[in-house]
């Protein structure tokens, strides 16, 4: 993610052509230059392959050598797509088209689709696993949940890999792949699947590629009207190509050469959907007459970040592995990285808030902060701790910005103000752009306070906040901007899809943070079962794993932490193990461990925070049952056993919440989250060491509002900051 600073959102466009040549290193350059001809770029993570593809496109448009509207550039996901059409604007080639091989695809299947079948494209199915769970009972199969979720992978890796269902079976034998249950089962039910889908008129994800592949290679006239429109191609990550990707991106070729593909075998990350590093590989194998290039300079990460980048490429085995590039960092020296091991899962994601909290108190932007894990559900936790911390947080892979229904609404406002001019009442007051943006925005909900709460309220509140900071940005580059500019400026980059950048720490899984870069990284929950995870039972699936945690760590410029818990729950038997990748490079793990760049750095010992207790397991106050969901745990009961909670008591505590947030200025979750008043009225704590055991409640809360909370429960008035003191 790009710091939000003005700067960087409305840089200066190059002057020229070959401006745009300037913020390159020489081999960027020759990247730039290679116009004519296969190209491929080989290189390791944060060494600028995004940043010498968007420049290489942007010299082409502005030398007059590549039409803009004839350059197709394929990246990885629509944000990816998104930041890839913002900086091309900037660098003055707006008008490219950037997309993902699905969007691209889906967008050529809605045009066709009349001339090439006729009617309408069928709808496209969201989710596919309630369709299979319905193939599946049709076929007599009862599946569990997690055996859903693998047969629906592997209905997923047949549709890319070009697999019919018949043939299925005979390709799980060929590849040696580890089905999850009888071939032919899973066979039968990919067939009936198909079935319903047509049966519904419905297509999924991959039909996308499917039928567009299917229509480029029938209708010869519809390949040709899209080959005049489209003859310069670009693929970033192109390691993680699909096979059916592949096909597509030949098909759209044809017989021409103008393709330029970068990428880094070493962040292979999904060859579990099919996706093989083999064609960026074996790329010149194809080519002969490619221009291939070699970076190997990292201007993202510090000595130190880098030094571990490298240490665990060098353990990695395979393919990828033989072509790994010893990376060579830019930057100044930094921190060295932190290791952290903490006693359970709660104290792992409070300890990791308050480093959080820390850091942005030494000024670095919460918008420059991720927290990355492997698995979805893993969030909850760190979502609960950073509300605890009075962190603000985004998840990741949320709706575009652009296309947010307070956005558009947000956008209608703005334009009805810039068009009444000087004859709007509102904006009789405002003098200047930002106050003029933030009259017409507090019509929409907008005020100068975040609300309380963490919810959809306070995800339309940060988005409106985005637009006001925009206009803010927007004026100091351009002092005599007025509504109107700022108006077409929005339209301009909904257009490209260039969001401004939300301010929060962002929360996303390993997979989610591709391609993205942050000041400061935590990676969580770095146990043997999660890292590699407990499904990865092959040497290529546990390789996999390895790149995906160097994936994580070449995510950080600076501040780089490392952890992990040695229980699930707090008191928990400590069974789990911090993960095999990083044995010999984390201090104190093998004989490999001396290997430092220097400077100190053991592991630490974590613990929540300095005054907390060591806890038991939390039972259930009601069934007690062992409970091991964060949720339940902060509850101190199943989310679903009767609760006994004093609603009077819970009102009461709500009030003086939002009193003492009204009074900080700080949102009600920064106080304490709507799970931990529950639990407080739940348990109704009379003496400071009860409400110490509850979670959410740690020294911090505790010496500032245990003495409130306290009287609250045992009936008391509290004052309304009349007191002295
Ligand atoms: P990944 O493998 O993670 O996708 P990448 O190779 O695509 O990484 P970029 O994201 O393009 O790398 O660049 C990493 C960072 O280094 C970016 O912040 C980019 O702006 C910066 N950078 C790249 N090249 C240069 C350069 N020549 N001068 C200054 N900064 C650079
Ligand atoms: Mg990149």
């Amino acid at each position: 993610m790009t710091a939000a600073t003005h700067s960087t959102l409305f840089p200066q466009v190059p002057e020229t052509a070959d401006a745009v040549l300037d913020g390159l290193d020489p081999e960027q350059r020759e990247v730039a230059l290679a116009l004519h001809g296969p190209v491929c770029v080989l290189a390791g993570a944060g060494t600028g392959k995004t940043r010498a593809i968007t420049h290489r496109i942007a010299y082409g448009v502005r030398a007059g050598i590549l039409p803009p509207a004839s350059v197709l550039a394929v990246t990885f996901t629509n944000r990816a797509a998104g930041e890839m059409r913002g900086r091309l604007r900037q660098l003055g080639a707006g008008g490219v088209q950037a997309r993902t091989f699905h969007s691209a695809a889906l967008r050529q299947l809605q045009y066709f689709w009349p001339k090439a079948v006729g009617g309408d494209l069928p709808r496209l199915l969201e989710r596919k696993i309630q369709l299979v769970a319905e193939a599946a009972a049709r076929c007599r199969v009862r599946l569990d949940r997690n055996e859903l979720r693998d047969v629906t992978s592997e209905i997923e890796w047949a549709k890319v890999t070009q697999t019919v269902p018949a043939d299925y079976p005979a390709a799980v034998a060929k590849t040696h792949r580890d089905a999850p249950r009888d071939p032919a089962e899973i066979g039968q039910i990919y067939a009936l699947y198909e079935q319903l889908k047509r049966d519904r008129s419905v297509i999924d994800f991959e039909d996308v590629l499917l039928l567009t592949v299917g229509i480029l290679q029938d209708r010869h006239d519809i390949a040709d009207q899209i080959r005049r429109q489209y003859q310069h191609f670009v693929v970033d990550e192109y390691q993680d190509v699909s096979p059916l990707q592949q096909r597509l991106l030949d098909l759209w070729l044809g017989d021409r050469d103008s393709l330029c593909v970068v990428g880094d075998a070493s962040q292979t990350i999904y060859s579990f959907t099919g996706a093989t590093p083999d064609h960026l590989l074996n790329f010149r194998t194809r080519h002969p007459n490619a221009t291939v290039v070699k970076l190997v300079r990292d201007y993202r990460s510090t000595p130190q970040v880098v030094h571990l980048a490298n240490g665990l490429l060098s353990q990695a085995r395979g393919r990828a592995a033989e072509h790994r590039l010893e990376l060579i960092s830019q930057r100044d020296p930094g921190p060295e990285p932190v290791y952290t091991e903490y006693a359970d899962e709660p104290a792992e994601a409070e300890g990791t808030a308050r480093r959080i909290r820390d850091l942005i108190a030494a000024g670095v932007p919460a918008g420059e902060i991720a927290v990355l894990y492997r698995v979805n559900a893993q969030s909850e936790v760190y979502e609960q701790a950073l509300a605890d911390a009075g962190v603000p947080y985004q998840l990741r892979g949320a709706e575009r910005f652009f296309d947010r229904p307070e956005v558009r609404e947000a956008g209608v406002a703005l334009r009805g103000a810039a068009r009444a001019g000087g004859n709007d009442a509102l904006l009789d007051d405002a003098d200047n752009l930002p106050s003029q943006v933030r009259a017409v925005l507090s019509t929409k909900g907008w005020t100068p306070e975040p609300p309380a709460g963490s919810g959809a309220v306070r995800d339309r509140w940060e988005s409106l906040a985005a637009l006001v900071r925009l206009a803010e940005d927007y004026v100091r580059v351009k002092p005599e901007a007025t509504l109107a500019d700022l108006v077409a400026e929005l339209d301009e980059r909904a257009a490209a899809q260039h969001a401004p950048t939300v301010q929060g720490v962002t929360l996303a899984s390993l997979h989610a943070a591709k391609g993205l870069e942050w000041d400061a990284v935590f990676l969580v929950g770095l146990t043997e079962g999660m890292m590699p995870i407990t499904y990865a039972k092959t040497d290529e699936q546990v390789e996999e794993e390895r790149r995906l945690l160097y994936v994580g760590v070449t995510r950080a410029r600076v501040h780089l932490s490392l952890s992990w818990a040695l229980s699930r729950s707090p008191g928990g038997r400590a069974s789990r193990r911090p993960t095999r990748f990083l044995t010999g490079l984390r201090p104190g793990s093998g004989a490999l461990g001396a290997r430092g760049t220097g400077g100190g750095g053991g592991i630490e010992r974590g613990s929540a925070s300095g005054r907390r207790k060591r806890r038991g397991p939390v039972l259930c106050r009601v069934c007690g049952t062992t409970l091991t969901d964060a949720g339940e745990m902060k509850l101190m009961r199943c989310e679903g056993c009767p609760s006994d909670m004093d609603e009077a008591l819970y009102e009461r505590l709500r009030e003086w919440r939002s009193e003492q947030a009204k009074e900080l200025g700080q949102p009600a979750y920064c106080v304490f989250t709507d799970k931990t008043l529950m639990a407080i009225a739940e348990t109704v704590p009379s003496t400071d060491g009860e409400l110490a055991g509850i979670s959410g409640v740690g020294a911090r809360k505790l010496d500032r509002f245990g003495a409130d909370v306290l009287a609250i429960c045992a009936g008391e008035e509290v004052g309304g900051g009349d007191e002295e003191d």
